[in-house]
């Protein structure tokens, strides 16, 4: 697409990234807090199936919780293609709604509960990088990078290999596996619906 031969910026300069309809919905149904670790999870892999169930992009979410009490602050999902902005991955737009909702940029601040933050699919070479300026001290994750990228064909980019070790070092800790099989059959569902696959440059 072309630009015009000057974009008329005094009309617009800002980015929004907005969860769609149903999402809200789903959180407002949500307890206030759910206690058990795999329930978690359930319910961010559920969300990962109704983004592709309604269109509204990726099959990725992703969750913020208070780590001891379970208390929910917010699931979001992946919102590449309808926002068209390649950086609204699940975990992109679920920190920064957690942060927007506690009203900090840091969500290991002091004062504040553990928070812990759950995902489908181990984050890609972006999303890790905005793991530890996050804030948050504890990852818990069901697919691995390779799942993702076997099951959908979704390029994880150059993840470091001593990711776990990285954000261990930084306090951080990581869980892998959790509720696995779940997570892999929404990316299987996702492949076999021949779905986008949105790789930058399309996949060159
Ligand atoms: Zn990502």
């Amino acid at each position: 697409m072309a630009l015009p031969r000057r974009h008329p910026y005094k009309i617009k300069m800002n980015f929004e990234i907005t969860l769609p309809d149903w999402a809200i919905s789903e959180l407002e149904k949500l307890p206030t807090h759910i206690p058990k670790l795999e329930d978690r999870m359930r319910e961010v892999i559920r969300f990962s199936r109704l983004n592709i169930e309604h269109e509204t992009g990726g099959p990725f979410a992703a969750g913020v919780f208070e780590k001891e009490s379970g208390r929910v602050v917010v699931i979001g999902v992946n919102r590449v293609v309808p926002a068209n902005c390649s950086s609204a991955h699940a975990e992109i737009v679920t920190l920064s709604l957690a942060q927007k909702i506690l009203g900090t940029w840091d969500l290991g601040g002091p004062d504040m509960p553990e928070y812990q933050f759950i995902v489908n699919g181990q984050p890609c070479a972006m999303c890790f990088g905005s793991i530890p300026w996050s804030g948050v001290r504890d990852v818990i994750v069901a697919c691995s990078g390779e799942d993702v990228e076997t099951l959908t064909g979704f390029d994880e980019g150059p993840v470091h290999p001593e990711w776990v070790a990285e954000l261990e070092k930084r306090g951080i800790s990581v869980t892998e596996g959790v509720l696995r099989e779940e997570a892999s059959s929404v990316f299987r569902d996702y492949a076999s619906s021949g779905a986008l696959v949105y790789n930058g440059r399309s996949g060159d």
